[in-house]
Parts: C-alpha cells; structure tokens; sequence
C-alpha cells in the first residue's frame, strides 16, 4: 500500500521538491518590477523531463505546476502574477520537451558535432514559446511595444537554457560515470591546467578595461582554448560562469559596450550575442568528445585482439620490449618467452566450420589469460598462435608455467551437442633469459619459435625448451609440476 503510493507519487513529488526550490532560488534574484535574474526551474525542469521518462507524465507535470505555484505564493506573489507566469514557464518547458522528442535525440547530452545545433533549436522553442505565452497574458506597459517585451523575454531566457542545460547533462554523465575509487581524483585539482581558465578571467578583465561594441569578442580565443583543454563538465561549468560573470558586469556597469540600460534594443544584442558566443565552445567541446571517444575506440582496436581479447601482436611486442628495457633497469631481470600454436588446428574449421574454430580461439585464449599476474602478457601473433612474455620467473616456474597452460588447454571442452564435445591440444616453445640487460626480443622469439617447430616435431601436445638454453636444454617440463 505504502510502496503504492510512493510509486505514484514519488515522481509528482521529487518535480515539485526540484521546481519550488529552483523557482524560489529565483524569484529570490528578482529586481523590483523585473523577472528574475537567476531562473535556473525552467532548464533543470526540462532536463529532468528529458533525462527521466517516468517524470514526463501528468503526474509529473502536475508536481512541475505546484512547484511553480508554491514557490510564486511563498515568494508573495499575486495569484494573477503566479498563474501568468507558470503559465509561461510551462509553455516554454512544455515546448523544449516536445521539440526535443521531435528531434529524437536520446538524453545523450553533447556528444557529436550536430548537438549543439539540436540544443539550440531547442533552447530557441522553449525560449520562444516561454516567451509568446509570457508576452500575450501580460498587461500592455505603457511605453513599450509588445515585440519588445517578447524580445526581452526571449533573449534572456534562450541564454539561461543555453548555459544550464549543457551543464545538467554534462553533470548527470560525469556523475553516472563515478565509482567509489573514482571519487578521490576530484581533489588532484592541482594537475589540473588552469592556464586557459586564467586566461578567460584575463579576457574578461580587458573587455571591462577596453569597453567599446568589440568588447563581447574578446574572450573568443580563450573560451577556445578552454574547450581544447577541458572535458565537456568542467567546460560547461566555465561557460555557464564566465556567462554569469559577464551579465553581472553588464549589469552593474563594470562592462560597457553603448548605452547599455538605455535602450532594449541594445540589451537584446547583448544577451544574443552573449548566448550565440557560448554557442562556439559548446560546438568544440561536442566535436571533441566524439574525438577522444572514437581514439579511444582506435586504442582499443589497435591493442586488443579483437576476437580473442588478448594483446593483438603489435600491442604485445611493444609490450615485451618495455618488460626487457625495465629489465635491463634492474626491475624483472629475467625473461621468458612461450610460443603457442593449437594442435591440428585446421581440422577443427574443417570439421565443425569456422565459427566452432572461433570459439576454440577464445576458449584456448581465456584459460591462458585466467592464468595470467602482474608482469605477464599474452598475445595473439596470428591465426591460432600465440606468445606470452613472463618477467621476473626462474627457468623452472617459466617451465611449469608453459605446463600449466598445456594442461589447462587440455581441460578445454566445448560442448557441440550432447554427445559431441571438442577437445584441443597445444604445442609450447620456450625461450629464456635470465639477464634482460643483454638479450634482444627478437632473438628470444626466434628461440621460442625454433623451440615450438621442435614440440611439433617431437609429437605435439608438449613443451619444449630452447637449444640455446646452454645446459638446460635436457631439462624435462614434465618433471617440474
Ligand atoms: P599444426 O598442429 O601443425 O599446427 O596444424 P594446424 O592444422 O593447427 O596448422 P595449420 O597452420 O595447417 O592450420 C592453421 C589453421 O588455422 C588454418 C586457418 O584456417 C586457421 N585459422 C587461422 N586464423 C583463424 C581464425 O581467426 N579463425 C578460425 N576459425 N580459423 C583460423
Ligand atoms: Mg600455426
Ligand atoms: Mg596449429
């Protein structure tokens, strides 16, 4: 019952907690006779509508409306005051809800190039609409033209939701991405690069100096470099402080581009051009993302095998070359090198097909990366042949190590149906070193290679040391487990 009760409420409820408090925050930076300053509701309202389903239904709408309404009457406001303007406020939110399924774009925030282009078409309706409903329920004010105050509206409203939304995204996907661990590198702000920052504040410092109608463009570069050094929160954050900060200036006078209180039409340009000016940061710091997302992609396929999941060949000989040169740093002395290639493997793709020959791959390489520790990598070189690099073992721990993996190989059986299972044998060559400080990698894999051709040679399914091993060359792998 209870539980029933919260499921129905619950949405109703956390939209009205969110709206009253953003609302309240609001009308709390309200000039005498003017709209407030600060108007964080409308954004945070449609980005809680976008981002959370369960919120976009009338219940949840219904919470939006007495959030706005409890906030206007706490606040003091008349009953005709606080209807007109929720009235606007969700028309606005309303319209940027619609606009954004319209737009069918997932709750992905800035990411890929185009989003900065939806987001402002977005903020443009919802400002738009906001702005018409606003307008049309006001009383005419003597002196000034129903487009004036409909432009007014709009402008200010379109820069609020243009600086907030980025920030409500970029927020809830930087927050949804932490762990526990992770939590302990918001305090190593000290490696972090303040330069562009500080050039931003610089910026903003000249233009107060200089004034003059050029004054809004001076930031430019250092908004710029800002979104080539920053990741898409932080980024969001600057933008939304430097707006704020700049409006402030403007405001009290501090920044002067003309006369600025003086006419509406110069305080419109202002407010658009301040909003379109963020709009170049944004449109970078999406394109970025997307960048570091896709080298990341690019990384990834270039290290990893893509079947397997083991180190692809490249990865793991750049990989072994840093163990042997940490050897030769006195760290893991000894190296040993095990070269693998699956026993009659052809008959497997010919008796069952490919793709059974592919999950063999994967089983073969699974129970060799399960065996692996620190100091130990695995790679596939090609076709059913792989190599793992072991630092730091003694000849007979790199010996019973080649055994284990034979053995655990052995054990593999995938099951076809339920009579038939396949059952896969390996053929090991190994190679060691003890001193990393003389030894070069290709030779050692050379080694491994001559010692693999010899287990074929002498049988398959069994491990075989290299000749060059000088007097352990007769050494039994089987004797050592
Ligand atoms: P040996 O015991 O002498 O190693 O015999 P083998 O049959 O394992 O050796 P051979 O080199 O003749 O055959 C290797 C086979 O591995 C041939 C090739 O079709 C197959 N192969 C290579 N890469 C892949 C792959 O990615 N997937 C599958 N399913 N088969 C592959
Ligand atoms: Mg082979
Ligand atoms: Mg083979």
């Amino acid at each position: 019952m209870f539980s029933r009760i919260a499921k129905n409420y619950f949405p109703a409820l956390v939209v009205a907690g969110v709206v009253f408090f953003a609302a309240v925050t609001g009308i709390y930076s309200r000039h005498f006779g003017q709209l407030a300053q600060i108007w964080p509701a409308n954004a945070l309202l449609l980005w809680l509508m976008i981002t959370y389903s369960r919120f976009a239904r009338a219940s949840g709408w219904l919470g939006a409306c007495t959030g706005y309404f409890l906030a206007g009457w706490v606040m003091n406001d008349t009953l005709i005051i606080n209807v007109w303007l929720g009235a606007a406020n969700l028309a606005g939110v309303g319209v940027g809800y619609i606009l954004f399924k319209a737009l069918k774009r997932d709750n992905e925030g800035l990411i890929g190039p185009k989003s900065v282009l939806y987001l402002l078409l977005i903020c443009s309706g919802a400002a738009g609409a906001s702005a018409l409903v606003g307008t049309g329920l006001s009383k005419p004010i003597p002196g000034s033209t129903a487009w004036s105050r409909f432009i007014l509206w709009f402008s200010s409203e379109l820069n609020r939701h243009l600086v907030l939304l980025p920030v409500c995204f970029a927020g809830w996907e930087w927050f949804s991405k932490q762990r526990l661990s992770h939590w302990r590198s918001i305090f190593n702000i000290w490696k972090v690069n303040i330069a562009p920052a500080g050039s931003l504040a610089a910026s903003v410092g000249l233009a107060a100096i200089t004034g003059g109608p050029g004054a809004i463009a001076f930031p430019v570069p250092a908004l710029l470099w800002c979104a080539l050094s920053y990741t898409v929160l932080p980024l969001c954050l600057i933008v939304l402080v430097f707006n704020a900060t700049v409006m402030g200036m403007v405001e009290t006078g501090i920044l002067h581009f003309d006369q600025m209180n003086q006419r509406t039409g110069v305080i419109v340009s202002f407010r658009l051009g301040l909003s379109f000016l963020v709009l170049g940061p944004l449109t970078v710091t999406a394109i970025m993302t997307t960048q570091r997302a896709l080298v990341e992609r690019l990384n990834q396929s270039v290290t990893w095998d893509s079947l397997t999941k083991v180190l692809s060949r490249q990865a793991y000989l750049e990989q072994s070359l840093s163990f042997i040169e940490n050897g030769k740093q006195g760290h893991t002395p000894s190296i040993a090198i095990l070269m693998l290639d699956i026993d009659h493997f052809k008959r497997i793709n010919d008796t069952y097909g490919h793709f059974i020959g592919d999950s063999a791959l994967v089983a073969v390489a699974e129970a060799m990366s399960s065996l692996l520790s620190e100091g130990q990598i695995c790679g596939r070189l090609g076709g059913e042949e792989f190599a793992l690099t072991l630092s730091g073992l003694t000849l007979e721990e790199a010996v019973c190590f080649a055994e284990k993996i034979r053995l655990a190989v052995e054990k593999i059986s995938i099951p076809l149906n339920e009579d038939i299972f396949i059952q896969m044998t390996v053929s090991i060559g190994l190679a060691y070193h003890p001193f990393a400080d003389d030894v070069r990698l290709r030779v050692l894999l050379a080694q491994a290679d001559a010692a693999l051709y010899q287990a074929k040679a002498n049988g398959r399914n069994r491990v075989e040391l290299s000749p060059f091993l000088s007097g352990q060359g007769k050494m039994n792998p089987s004797a050592v487990l």
